[in-house]
């Protein structure tokens, strides 16, 4: 075994996290908390893979599962489209191989939502084969050890960084030492001011010899974030209000929401603009009452400001013919999963009486 990695197992053995999906970890509960893992912190996913294991003990049980139950375990995680390719893997596993995650980095490749990352990590922790993860912590501490001053994405520093992770991996502990670099970079080796004090790899690293640690890794400029104004329509009657299901495919895909849409050049009001996406989306027509509430949020790629407003169907208006909406009372939108700003409509409706349009 190489020096660094001695010396990184070393460091892991000694200050490693207890995590839940650490103790007892099945190739299932590796293979679910990776895919949480993706895009969000430790410990955020917690209490979210606590439950979802309460709930689904065993790939058998979630593949079983149907789709809104395991949404609405996921609510809150946002990436929604890592709980459906989650939920179709499972089925598919039980289908063709009899409930047990196949063992090869090739065949993980083939399950929905499993990239070279998730199928790295699988084979390496679960499965002891020596595959290295690249992920946003790894790159990190890789591109400091060697000091690498070029931006983050560029093809030379990539190949540089396969070949770096290739280089080190241990054959013995594979997926101990992925683990090791990952929870390095999360802890020690952070993006700010990391803490080179601390550090277990300070004596070979080359962005603390020359002081650069700081300034590593370099990113390209980001462009600037774009803002969109959206509205939403809380539309009632007797006592109940409409909500509508988002198409499988896309941003919050599956989820429920208040029914609306985004703020076009067009549009000469926020109530035109809502009057409008609900002709468009539903086939309805609507009076809009008075505003309920104004709601900011940040996507990863952009944000958005939600005015909602209470609405009214006008006479003669029918949702019967409309597959994916429901009218519910306000105590029952706890059953349907929603993203965060529909969510906090929806507990605004429960806390207080359904207000009079
Ligand atoms: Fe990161 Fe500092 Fe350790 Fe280098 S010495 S790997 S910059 S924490």
């Amino acid at each position: 075994m190489n020096a660094l990695a001695a010396d990184l197992l070393r460091w892991y053995d000694a200050n490693a996290r207890v995590l839940p999906w650490r103790s007892n970890p099945s190739p299932y509960r590796i293979w679910v908390s990776e895919v949480m893992l993706q895009q969000t912190q430790v410990e955020t996913v917690i209490p979210y893979f606590e439950r979802f294991m309460q709930r689904f003990s065993n790939l058998e049980a979630l593949a079983k599962a149907n789709q809104a139950e395991v949404l609405q375990l996921w609510e809150g995680l946002g990436y929604y489209s890592r709980a459906h390719n989650l939920h179709k893997a499972a089925q598919l596993v039980l289908q063709k191989h009899e409930g047990q995650l196949p063992h090869t980095y090739a065949e993980l490749l083939t399950l929905p939502g499993v990239g070279s990352y998730i199928a790295s990590a699988i084979a390496s922790i679960a499965f002891q084969q020596p595959f290295p993860t690249l992920d946003a912590n790894c790159r990190r501490v890789y591109i400091r050890l060697l000091n690498l001053q070029a931006p983050l994405g560029t093809p030379a520093l990539e190949r540089k960084l396969g070949e770096y992770a290739e280089q080190l991996l241990p054959q013995e502990r594979p997926g101990d030492f992925n683990q090791a670099v990952m929870e390095l970079g999360e802890r020690i080796c952070t993006p700010k001011t990391p803490l080179c004090e601390q550090c277990p790899l300070q004596n070979i690293c080359q962005a603390f010899a020359q002081g650069t640690q700081n300034s590593l890794p370099q990113r390209y400029a980001k462009p600037p974030v774009p803002h969109y104004t959206v509205t939403a329509a809380v539309i009632t009657q007797d006592q109940q209000v409409l909500i509508a299901q988002r198409p499988a495919n896309g941003l919050l895909g599956g989820l429920w929401e208040f029914p609306g849409g985004k703020l076009e050049p067009q549009d000469v009001s926020l109530e035109d603009c809502l009057k409008r996406e609900i002709r468009e989306e539903l086939g309805l027509e609507i009076t809009v009452e008075k505003e309920f509430g104004v709601y900011h949020h940040a996507y990863t790629h952009f944000k958005i400001t939600l005015h909602a407003f209470l609405c009214t169907l006008l006479p003669g208006q029918s949702t019967d013919s409309l597959r994916h909406v429901r009218w519910v009372k306000p105590a029952q939108l706890t059953d349907f999963a929603m993203g965060k700003v529909d969510r906090q409509i929806a507990r605004r409706l429960q806390q207080s009486p359904l207000p009079a349009p």
